[in-house]
């Protein structure tokens, strides 16, 4: 990891939804003006040289040629002079617009990502990752590139206006005449983009569908070889790979048909200058060098016209695109700071009162659930799927705020604490853990990223991952796969409960954390949690029996609230619903110890 300090974005996106999208932008592009001024005062530096060397042709050959009045090497230097110092202009120029477009481009990036992160469970439930990562990344493009390279080729169409008050300075009939062509370069220019964009479009989209194939083949080559569906597969890619070519054939096609007409638009306005020019020498209201110089004026006027065409487009796109980055920029978060945050100190008594809550998509998961969980206690949380169990742990680390009722720690709500100081109380390890392509010591100190490897090792050791680490060659500096595949299910589940015992936080919920583990590690796991248990407020998400033995108490959930609450004994006695559950996990019904029972995966 790079401990390089990073700098924060120079400015925000102006807030206002109802201004334009470049007014939005507008405080970001203020931030990065030196840069961006420097850049633009090269570029017009350098094209103000540039325009001046046919001039100078026109006169070395006027007096060096046709007249003899002075000497050519005088301007064949002055004229190489000139091309070099604009090189240079142009070198720093470019460096200079390049440097302001990814100063932009980091800006926009870091904005976007910090906003995601900002983001809270409910708006990734709503949204789909793939659509925001292209706005993360093929948006910004489109924003950066407009934001950058418009006000460029606006420089380069001002020194049109320039080049073409030197020729009328010199000849206005053949200035006109020179200029003629333009228009029609620049109406075709914008004919040209606007046939191509709708398919560069296409192409985009259709590119991203492939990697979206290739990159879910890639990632579920384990299922694809299970079912024997590679050729279906291969079927699907080709299928994909069918579309993209169609599009780029297409884009071919309109561009072979416009690019030989918008390159014989220059010829053209090079014959008229030769024709109108050439009889004005003829009849002497010209110079031979005129003609040159204004031929070459020609050449040099055409691109920013072509340019045009261009411009609008991007200008187009970026709209388009900014609109999207807008929209999630103004979407606010939903789990927000409290006003005045209040800690208690951490005792890890958690109390749920008359709890509803819906999920975002309106679905009821919690009911007028009523909850008190003591400092030290164990319970297990036990029902069928969907009852509303690991909403619970949701709720009390705060993930979702409740829709009616509440949630208090120590005898605040939840939603009163500051949100990383609850988050250290209310660890979470999920059924199916993330582990992120770090070392596993990174990966188990994620949530105190200064603990020491004998932190992490007494983290693992309690969690039972310490052994299978210990045997890997490089130990806790392995690293692991884009999802730990390198590591079993079970190893990883480990390494996650590693990582919230090293947090040591006052409330543990394990929500089916050791589901993936065998019944003799779950086994030892349990042994090692008793210990750390002990001193902390633990809920634990159960399906095997084992698992519900940790438990001082058992409470069966089932529509969203609790039905019953007791041992797992009295449970059994008393409640037909709490057999029918254990039943339905796979668990007999018959207490105690419960090994032989759990060898199968629940059902639940
Ligand atoms: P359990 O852990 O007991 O299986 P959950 O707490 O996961 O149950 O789910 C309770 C209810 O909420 C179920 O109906 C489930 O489909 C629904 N649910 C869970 N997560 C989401 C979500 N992210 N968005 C919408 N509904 C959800």
């Amino acid at each position: 990891m790079s401990s390089t300090p990073r700098r924060a974005p120079k400015a925000g996106i102006h807030p206002d939804p109802s201004k334009s999208w470049l007014r939005r932008a507008w405080p970001l592009l203020r931030a990065h003006r030196t840069l961006l001024a420097t850049s633009l005062t090269l570029s017009f530096a350098g094209l103000i040289v540039q325009v001046q060397i046919p001039n100078l042709v026109r006169i070395g050959i006027d007096r060096a040629l046709v007249a003899h009045t002075a000497g050519l090497a005088g301007y064949v230097w002055l004229i190489a002079g000139l091309a070099v110092a604009q090189g240079v202009i142009n070198y720093l120029a470019r460096l200079y617009l390049l440097r302001t477009a990814y100063e932009l481009e980091y800006d926009l990036r870091t904005i976007v990502f910090g906003h995601f992160m900002r983001m809270s469970y409910g708006f990734y439930d709503r949204v789909q990752s793939g659509e925001l990562m292209s706005r993360a990344t093929s948006d910004i493009r489109a924003v950066q590139m407009y934001l950058t390279f418009g006000p460029s080729i606006l420089v380069q169409c001002l020194i049109a206006v320039i080049a073409f008050a030197l020729m009328v300075a010199v000849n206005p009939l053949l200035a006109v005449v020179s200029m003629l062509t333009m228009p029609a370069i620049a109406v075709l220019g914008v004919r040209m983009r606007k046939a191509i964009f709708p398919v560069s479009w296409l192409i985009q989209s259709r590119l991203a569908g492939i990697a979206t194939v290739v990159d879910e083949n890639i990632q579920g080559v384990r299922i694809v070889k299970a079912f024997a569906a590679e050729q279906r597969q291969i079927d699907t890619l080709a299928g994909a790979a069918d579309r993209v070519r169609w599009a780029y054939t297409t884009d071919a096609r309109i561009r072979s048909r416009w690019i030989p007409v918008m390159d014989n638009m220059p010829r053209l306005g090079l014959a008229l200058v030769l024709l109108v020019g050439g009889l004005m020498v003829l009849n002497g209201h010209a110079t031979v060098g005129t003609v040159v110089a204004f031929n070459s004026y020609v050449l040099m006027l055409q691109p920013p016209f072509r340019m045009l065409g261009m411009i609008i487009m991007m200008g187009q796109r970026a709209a388009a695109s900014s609109q999207r980055i807008y929209e999630i920029l103004d979407t606010p978060a939903e789990i927000v700071e409290p006003a005045a945050p209040v800690a208690p100190s951490p005792e890890g008594d958690l109390l749920f009162r008359d709890v509803r809550f819906a999920y975002p998509d309106g679905t009821l998961a919690l009911d007028g659930l009523n909850l008190h969980i003591r400092p030290g206690e164990t319970v297990a949380l036990v029902g069928a799927t969907g009852a509303g169990k690991s909403t619970v742990g949701r709720l009390a680390a705060r993930f979702y705020d409740v829709s009616a009722g509440s949630v208090e720690l120590d005898g605040v709500d939840v939603r009163d604490y500051p949100l990383a100081t609850l988050r250290d109380r209310v660890g979470i390890v999920p059924d199916e853990p993330f582990l992120f392509s770090v070392s596993l010591h990174d990966n188990i100190a994620f949530g105190r990223p200064e603990a020491t490897r004998e932190q992490v090792i007494a983290a693992a050791r309690a969690a039972g991952a310490d052994g299978f680490i210990h045997e890997l060659a490089s130990g806790y500096d392995t690293v692991v796969g884009e999802r730990g595949y390198t590591l079993s299910g079970g190893q990883r589940q480990r390494v996650a409960i590693a990582r919230a015992l090293l947090v040591n936080p006052p409330v543990l919920i394990l929500d089916d954390a050791t589901s993936a583990v065998d019944v003799r590690v779950e086994h030892e796991i349990h042994e090692s949690l008793r210990d750390l248990m002990r001193h902390r407020t633990t809920i634990v998400v159960a399906h095997r029996l084992a698992t519900i033995n940790l438990a001082d108490r058992v409470l069966l959930i089932d529509g969203g609230r609790v039905v019953a609450d007791g041992t797992h004994a009295s449970l059994l006695a008393t409640e037909p619903r709490y057999a029918r559950v254990l039943a339905a996990s796979g668990e007999s019904a018959a207490a105690g110890e419960s090994a032989a029972a759990g060898e199968k995966e629940p059902v639940a």
